[in-house]
């Protein structure tokens, strides 16, 4: 294609992922109003899908900018005392608009290392700030109070550190092409795609449920874990439906099926499989044991004094929220790219999550209080923080409740094909 035609082609693709956020992401409805967050490079998708958003019928849509220069620029010139600080009163303000019925888009596409020259301590106690101002906002997202999605924008630092030997217009290409791929827009009608696609993960979904298994046991190279699965766990993946009553999908990529570990039923060693990006450090090769659900020791090749800080967060933080299924031949683990991206990278493998857990993978919740959803094994900490432990190598067993083990994974693909 000479280069006239590549740029339309871009602009279609662009403009069908901008739809597929607004239709298939968000399920936009009429009359809603609409929270964008993006990069400031991300500024010609935000455009694309304002556009149909009104075009969808929003009433409103209001987009935040964050810049990485004005972000560092913190880090280099505030003085201590702003690193214990958060915008709380846009928090609040963010958390009124959810409760107003507000749907919420977010775009990323952040330098995975704009951070990683800076002192850990600051970086550590400014998110850990943030984290708590973003508390009642993101609990009305992790009960899908609303309907809410992420997409991701090909952003020239993004590029630059994933494909760090090409030139930059030649690695926000690329970028580009495994964005649009993965989010299954590359072809003639993403709508249709997303719808088969769901469907795919609603029944491996519905299977896990009617199995209601006690616990799954990971076995490979450096891994021996049996995580035990909270008590009345659901299994969610694709498509949601929101306490609004519109059906979301709040991950553009998804691959995973997805659950609630017992907080205290998670015993033996684990290793990652993929490097784990974390704000601005790359955490590599982690090893860590389980006793009764808590992590008691814990080891990486790098970024060991960044793990260490993560999990000494809070209580909940060397516990699991979350433990989820992804075939080694999904598409993004095919690409081969490591797109320092949780959105991404945990779509590549299976996985575990340190900290907060999702009550929407809990039946029957109505009416149970923080307490009691505890008692049932859901954990609570200020992250989430998924990591890679599945690969090609991993065989995963499936324990039932009369401690019968039948063969869920092998070699990293599902046994039972749909
Ligand atoms: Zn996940
Ligand atoms: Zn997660």
């Amino acid at each position: 294609m000479d280069s006239e035609a590549t740029h339309a082609h871009h602009a279609r693709t662009l403009d069908r992922l901008a739809e597929a956020a607004v239709r298939v992401g968000l399920n936009l409805a009429r009359g809603q109003e609409l929270l964008i967050t993006a990069p400031l490079d991300a500024l010609p998708l935000v455009r694309r899908i304002t556009e149909h958003a009104y075009r969808a019928g929003a009433c409103l849509v209001t987009t935040f900018f964050a810049d990485d220069e004005s972000r560092l620029a913190r880090f280099l010139y505030a003085p201590d005392d702003s690193f214990d600080r958060a915008p709380e009163w846009l928090a609040e303000g963010i958390a009124a608009a959810f409760r107003g019925n507000a749907a919420r888009l977010a775009i990323t596409g952040d330098n995975p290392s704009l951070l990683a020259a800076q002192d850990p301590d600051k970086v550590s106690r400014a998110s850990r700030a943030q984290s708590k101002a973003n508390r009642p906002s993101l609990e009305l997202i992790t009960n899908f109070a609303i309907n809410w999605t992420i997409v991701a924008s090909a952003t020239p630092a993004w590029a630059r550190t994933v494909f760090p030997d090409l030139p930059e217009e030649e690695a926000v290409e690329r970028l580009w092409s495994a964005i649009f791929a993965a989010s299954r827009v590359d072809g003639p009608d993403p709508v249709a795609a997303w719808a088969q696609h769901n469907a795919t993960l609603a029944a491996r979904g519905r299977a896990l449920n009617d199995a209601d298994f006690a616990a799954l046991r990971f076995r490979g190279p450096g891994t021996d874990l049996t995580v035990g699965l909270a008590d009345g766990h659901l299994w969610a993946g694709g498509a949601e439906r929101a306490a609004n009553g519109i059906v979301c999908n709040p991950n553009l990529p998804t691959e995973e099926v997805f659950t609630t570990p017992h907080r205290l039923r998670v015993d033996g060693i684990v290793r990652s499989t993929k490097p784990l990006s974390y704000q601005g450090t790359l955490i590599e090769e982690i090893a860590v044991r389980f006793e009764a659900g808590r992590i008691v020791e814990a080891h990486a090749a790098r970024g060991e004094a960044v793990l260490g800080r993560v999990l000494a967060t809070d209580e909940g933080a060397a516990r699991l929220g979350e433990v989820a299924l992804v075939p080694h031949s999904s598409p993004i683990s095919q690409s081969g790219v490591l797109f320092q991206n949780t959105l991404f990278d945990e779509n590549a493998a299976s996985h575990i999550a340190l900290g907060q857990a999702y009550t929407k993978c809990l039946r029957d919740t109505a009416g149970q209080d923080g307490a009691s959803l505890s008692e049932r094994g859901a954990n609570t900490s200020l992250i989430h923080i998924d990591w890679m432990i599945g690969s090609g190598e991993i065989d995963v067993d499936a324990i039932a409740k009369d401690g019968a083990v039948a063969p869920l994974m092998r070699a990293g693909e599902w046994c039972v094909r749909e």
